[in-house]
């Protein structure tokens, strides 16, 4: 057999030995800690995956992750690498070693496999290792698998006592929707997302970052910290919780043994001071990078307080003082109270909710007509569905962070409809009228509801007029010249009418079709009724 240098395996290689490679221990773990940098305790570490082939060398995990997730063999991997930590933790428990949490990666393939936290809780209990010590890590790529699947998995992971970290955060554009819909307990930040310049743009983002996982009483921790001028940077911001090359490389097993020897440990914990570290600095600062992200980033959003059954607006971006419409200045919108816009059911509907949702920690829904009054457009009634969530609070004062969307037209429409449908019925019931619409692209025919009452045609009739040839309320005799209308209709014609004979009686009807038009003089729709021939018509 030929020895070759270290090098780099080819996709082909990989599969092939991967199971020798789980087999005789070519695949272990190497463990980097996470510190916090104001105490230079340590609070876990991470488990990072190698690969040593005989022949090739040690392999990154950069280059065979990706191998292994396509041809499925990455959840084999992940489990393994979840034993190994069981093993290693087990050791730490029985030798006295002082353990701290570890947290091991989940691939975004692993959450297809519908029993991957069933099958991580069981290692854990053939172990018996106490759940704080193992945390997972989960990153935003993963929801791209859907968010029902990320959801149930996250969901599961927190019954059983899990703390769920949201690995690269920062690194997909969606990342504040996503926070917002996915509850996590820590937030890693990757520096190299942004390397070389924290004391420009990188900088700025990765403090309103910091910022906003205040907001959400969430902690955050900075990985890939190289540097002092990193760790100093990320502190001056706000954030103690580091990774990387300046305090630790990750380690092998005994490596890691002596770190856990000497080192103070403390655990993990929450932010509190919410409200105060938001009215501080930059996030008054219509220039700062905060008010950017909060303006780019979210749809129609606001931040308001709550305190005695008042309300008061701190913020609201550029998106929502369009949805609100009637023409508001920001200034204008700010000084309202929100709850002084609402008549006395709305008030109650709101105070409802937010009560609700300081109860819940959870997000919450209301709907309310609010009475907007503006310069140029005078006062107004618009429908406001809000989505609410507290974020903070001091005391009795509250913070809640609130996404909204202005439904009035929708509602009017709505309305309209009703309206035109209750006239529609009165008319017809009192003609002796069936009336149809029949969408000329869809060939798609909606009866009035004396056709479905009376004729038993279903609400949507596809691929009309066939069905009703076939069930015998059309005469077979008229079917041709029925195609040659509805070509005609297709071609433009504005008005057809002929007496034939309908239901399975052969009743005559004068039926009738005008036809409506697009701008450009397209078709779009016939307006189709039947009416009864009264007999000295028909005797002409
Ligand atoms: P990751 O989860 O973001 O892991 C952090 C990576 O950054 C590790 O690379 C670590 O060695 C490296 N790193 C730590 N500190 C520094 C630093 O100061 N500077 C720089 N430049 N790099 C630093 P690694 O071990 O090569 O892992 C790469 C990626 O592979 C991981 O990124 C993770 O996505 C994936 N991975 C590693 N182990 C596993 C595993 O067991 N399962 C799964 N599914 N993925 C894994
Ligand atoms: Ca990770
Ligand atoms: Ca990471």
């Amino acid at each position: 057999m030929s020895y070759e240098s270290p090098r780099q395996m080819n996709e082909q290689e990989l599969v092939a030995s991967f199971s020798d490679a789980v087999r005789f221990g070519h695949l272990y773990v190497l463990y980097q800690p996470k510190i916090n940098h104001t105490t230079g305790r340590m609070i876990g570490a991470e488990a990072l995956m190698r690969w040593k082939h005989p022949i090739y060398g040690v392999q990154m995990p950069l280059d065979f992750i990706p191998v292994l997730e396509k041809n499925n063999l990455i959840l084999d991997a992940d489990l393994f690498v979840c034993e190994s930590v069981c093993r290693f933790l087990r050791r730490c428990l029985d030798e006295d070693i002082p353990a701290v949490p570890i947290s091991i990666n989940m691939s975004r393939y692993d959450i297809f496999n519908h029993d991957y936290v069933n099958m991580i809780e069981q290692m854990r209990k053939k172990y018996d290792i106490p759940v704080k010590y193992i945390h997972i890590e989960v990153t935003e790529s993963s929801a791209i698998g859907g968010m029902e699947l990320m959801t149930r998995a996250l969901n599961q992971m927190h019954e059983y006592g899990y703390v769920v970290e949201m690995d690269d955060f920062g690194s997909g554009y969606s990342s504040l929707n996503i926070l917002k819909d996915l509850d996590v307990d820590v937030i890693k930040l990757d520096m190299r997302f942004l390397s070389g310049d924290i004391g420009g743009r990188g900088g700025a983002i990765l403090s309103s970052i910091v910022q906003m996982t205040k907001w959400l009483n969430t902690p955050v921790l900075a990985e890939g910290v190289e540097t002092p001028e990193q760790a100093e940077f990320m502190k001056s911001i706000g954030c103690y919780y580091i990774q990387g090359y300046l305090y630790s490389k990750p380690l092998n097993d005994e490596e890691f043994i002596e770190k856990l020897k000497i080192v103070d440990h403390e655990p993990l914990s929450k932010s509190t001071d919410l409200i105060y570290s938001i009215n501080s600095g930059r996030f008054w600062d219509p220039q700062s990078m905060e008010t950017l992200l909060f303006n780019e980033l979210v749809g129609p959003a606001a931040i308001f307080t709550y305190k005695d059954g008042k309300t008061e607006f701190v913020r609201v971006n550029a998106k929502y003082i369009k949805e609100i419409g009637m023409n508001l200045t920001a200034r204008e919108m700010l000084g309202m109270d929100l709850l002084d816009s609402l008549d006395d059911d709305g008030k109650k509907d709101l105070v409802g909710t937010l009560e609700r949702a300081i109860a819940t920690g959870e997000e919450e829904e209301c709907e309310v007509w609010r009475n907007v009054c503006s310069q140029i457009c005078g006062e107004e009634k618009v429908l406001i569905r809000g989505h609410v969530r507290m974020i903070g609070h001091a005391d009795d004062r509250y913070l809640f962070y609130a996404m909204v969307q202005n439904i009035t037209a929708d509602r009017r429409r709505y309305e309209a409809l009703e309206e035109s449908e209750r006239k529609f019925r009165m008319a017809s019931e009192q003609n002796n009228t069936y009336a149809w619409e029949y969408e000329i692209s869809t060939h798609r025919m909606r009866p009035c509801f004396r056709c479905m009452r009376d004729l038993g045609v279903p609400p949507v009739v596809e691929d009309y007029p066939q069905p009703l040839f076939d069930n015998g309320l059309f005469p077979p005799d008229y079917y041709d010249m029925y195609m040659d209308w509805m070509k005609q209709l297709e071609n433009g014609v504005d008005h057809l009418e002929a007496i034939i004979p309908l239901t399975p009686d052969r009743i005559p009807f004068i039926v009738r079709y005008t036809t409506e038009f697009d701008e450009n003089g397209c078709p779009l729709k016939a307006y189709g009724s039947a009416t009864i021939v009264v007999d000295d018509m028909a005797d002409k």
